[in-house]
């Protein structure tokens, strides 16, 4: 185990020093002096290299703007290919806050060694570094469960707490958050809050235009009007509305999804919170806050508090605990690359409703709530055996609110199961019973959720019995898989449905 790199520099703050910010730390809370000289440093290098979204490159670069707009004369912006580059043309001390991918913070301490840089600690999250080992110590040789870490979190940090017990009893609302969506597949429910574009996204638009009539970029899926904030303003604009409209219908149905209800009931508030315009305390202020002031019910607000200062800090913690080398991990032995129809998230190409419909909502805005993440696009993804790297690559270059720190745990993780079990207990497959129970795609679906083999048999349904079969004595070791893998045996047609999905491999469903 690897523990998050310490500071260079003890000391947080040099009010003599040029604060150099990343494009994913644009808040306030990453300054530490008024007035204080910034640098920002806009690297087209980072697009050329990897082919990302166009509206998660468009956000990214809108944001960076709109800041340096703010900041004016206190900001030196510097449009460069590479950050070496523009970094040769800055004179005086340097500080910056710790980056947040293993690649980056390596540039920034071998920077340090060579120019008079600080690195500082981190921002952005609810617990600290020390916190977080505090706690791993504390649990010995039990594993590094992410409901004992959010428990620990919300004793320490006084959240949704009556003296030292948890607010309403219990720790835990997931069980009163897993209801199927409505049948009327419809939310009664105001929208969330969507910005308006100013002449800084359509110079934005403007130059990716420029960059990839030259050649120098190449982005897949399409950009613009952008629905998520890119200032501090608009982030809280967006938060309002959430905690204001949206928070107490969030947790019964967090889980659900509806093939014309893209946002359901989520805040669409975590690529503000990873572009670093707004502190995750602020939301759980503001959402405990609404229940205690009777305006949103417990269940909503734990569930909310556990996904903004639980999963999220736990992710973030645990991308630099497990070290750089878990990146890697393939314990499943899966090597297939990403098919070009999903590299290229052509929904045209793909006939299963689940698949298409997501894969038509990412193309079209870089974004899906978590279970479509989880149970579809991860859920195809390891039970037709793609290289866990490929897939982390593939979240992070298409989701608007992928960075390397959120993607590499989540993916490896808990969506692929390439750690063997260190995040999650079990591998996260599952057949069309689950999708159809959480959604209302299979209704309108040319396949069956219920039939494995046969012209109307659901992909879904089809690999995940094969995926079983393919790993079954690694699988049945499991005590979480052990009766799953042996209802292999009453499978009349796995013969069938083995020539089946070799046959199909990883062709569009
Ligand atoms: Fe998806 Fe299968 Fe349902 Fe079609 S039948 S929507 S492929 S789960």
């Amino acid at each position: 185990m690897t523990a998050e790199p310490t500071p260079t520099s003890p000391a947080d703050s040099d009010p003599a020093s040029t604060r150099w910010l990343f494009g994913d730390q644009l808040g306030e809370h990453y300054l530490d002096h008024p007035g204080q000289p910034v640098l920002i440093i806009e690297s087209r290098a980072v697009f050329a290299r990897r082919r990302f979204h166009r509206a998660k490159a468009h956000l990214i670069l809108s944001a960076m703007r709109h800041r340096a707009a703010e900041l004016g004369d206190q900001v030196t912006y510097v449009r460069a290919n590479t950050y070496r580059e523009a970094l040769a043309g800055v004179d005086g001390p340097l500080s910056v806050r710790q980056p947040t991918s293993w690649a980056a913070d390596r540039f920034v301490r071998q920077l340090a060694t060579e120019r008079d840089l600080s690195v500082l600690r981190a921002r952005g999250f609810s617990s600290t570094h020390e916190d977080f080992e505090a706690w791993a110590r504390s649990r010995g040789s039990r594993r590094l469960l992410m409901e004992d870490f959010y428990r620990d979190a919300r004793t320490r940090l006084g959240v949704l707490l009556d003296g030292a017990e948890p607010v309403g009893g219990r720790w835990n609302y997931d069980h009163d958050n897993r209801e199927a969506p409505p049948a009327a597949g419809k939310l009664d429910l105001p929208g969330p809050y969507l910005p308006t574009e100013d002449a800084i996204d359509e110079e934005v638009r403007a130059d990716l235009d420029r960059w990839e009539a030259a050649g120098d970029v190449s982005f897949v899926g399409v950009d613009g009007p952008r629905v998520f904030a890119a200032t501090r303003a608009e982030a809280l604009a967006a938060l309002d509305v959430f905690i204001d409209h949206r928070l107490a219908a969030f947790g019964p149905i967090e889980d659900a999804m509806l093939a014309d209800e893209p946002w359901m009931s989520h805040s669409m508030l975590s690529a503000p919170m990873n572009l670093g315009l707004l502190d995750p305390m602020e939301l759980v202020e503001r959402a405990e806050g609404a229940f205690r002031a009777g305006s949103a019910p417990l269940n909503s607000v734990e569930g909310f508090v556990r996904q903004v200062m639980g999963w999220r800090d736990y992710i973030w913690h645990l991308y630099w605990h497990l070290g750089p080398d878990y990146r890697s991990r393939n314990a499943l032995d899966a090597h297939r690359p990403i098919p070009d129809w999903l590299a290229d998230l052509d929904a045209d190409a793909i006939g299963a409703a689940c698949l298409g419909g997501v894969v038509g909502d990412l193309r079209a805005r870089g974004w899906v709530h978590h279970i479509p993440r989880l149970m579809v696009l991860g859920n195809w993804m390891i039970t037709h055996g793609i290289d866990p790297a490929a897939v982390t690559d593939w979240f992070h270059r298409c989701f608007v609110d992928g960075y390397d720190w959120v993607m590499v745990p989540n993916v490896v993780g808990m969506s692929q199961h390439a750690d063997h079990g260190v995040v999650a207990t079990k591998p996260y497959a599952s057949g069309g019973a689950y999708i159809n129970r959480m959604s209302d795609y299979c209704g309108r679906c040319r396949y069956d959720p219920k039939v494995r083999v046969g012209p109307t048999a659901c992909p879904f349904t089809a690999a995940y019995w094969t995926f079983l079969d393919d790993h079954a004595d690694d699988l049945r070791r499991n005590p979480r898989m052990t009766r799953a893998v042996n209802g292999l045996s009453r499978l009349a047609d796995l013969d069938g449905l083995r020539t089946q999905e070799r046959a199909r491999g990883t062709a569009a469903p």
